[in-house]
């Protein structure tokens, strides 16, 4: 607002010694009649420029799963949130709810997030997908290059401390890699400056309860980076 008062008063002086001239050296021109000169719009915050792009893309076509979804899931958390959770694709039950992760795998999720120290609504979960695919079928390399971009915009708004992908199809479109999950783990990845970790999806965890244990030590690695501990 100081700026805006600086420019108003430069605008002023400039009109007054445009007037100047014009009456006392008989200058011929026409002094510009006062300007409103208006304050800057503001700059919208996360949570409004996140819900203002969930308006604009929440009834979206752009491939055939618009037509088969129930509801569009676009995200659901902390839209100022420093750790942001990538999933695969809405199964059965997010589908009708609208919401990512509330199923049986979403529960294992918030379990986990809650041993991190963490409540489910400190942190901002999404998928790679935003509509789900029939039968819960993979998601297929047209959808995702296809809805990567709403993804990529909502980690861009949000721009979190860390993101932890959740199981190789979000690990893999982050990192643009084609390597296995047990690659990809166990380090630390940079996706456009911000340091992110992949794990098991929590869905591969049920099945798999071995993996219970390294995908505790991602979990560790992902609070040690939200702590802003040292590597
Ligand atoms: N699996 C996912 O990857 N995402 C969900 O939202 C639910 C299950």
């Amino acid at each position: 607002m100081e700026d805006l008062r600086e420019a108003r008063e430069i605008a002023a002086q400039m009109r007054r010694y445009l007037e100047d001239l014009r009456l006392f050296e008989g200058r011929d021109f026409v002094v510009p009649t006062e300007v409103e000169i208006a304050a800057p719009q503001e700059v919208e915050g996360g949570p409004a420029e996140l819900e203002s792009f969930r308006q604009e893309i929440c009834e979206c076509t752009r491939c055939p799963l618009g037509s088969t979804r129930q509801q569009f899931v676009f995200g659901a958390g902390n839209p100022n949130a420093d750790i942001v959770f990538v999933g695969e694709a809405p199964g059965a039950e997010e589908d009708r709810a609208g919401e990512p992760f509330v199923g049986v795998a979403g529960q294992l999720l918030t379990r986990i997030i809650e041993a991190m120290h963490l409540r489910r609504e400190e942190v901002y979960i999404c998928n790679v997908l935003k509509c789900r695919p029939p039968n819960n079928r993979d998601p297929s390399p047209q959808e995702i290059e296809t809805c990567k971009p709403y993804l990529e915009r909502q980690i861009d708004v949000i721009r979190p401390k860390v993101i932890c992908t959740l199981g190789r199809f979000a690990s893999q479109t982050l990192l643009q890699s084609v390597e296995s999950m047990g690659r990809l783990r166990g380090r630390v990845h940079d996706y456009r400056g911000i340091p992110l970790v992949c794990t098991y999806h929590p869905a591969a965890l049920l099945r798999n309860p071995q993996w219970k244990r390294p995908t505790w030590e991602d979990m560790r690695q992902v609070r040690r980076l939200y702590d802003g501990m040292e590597l």
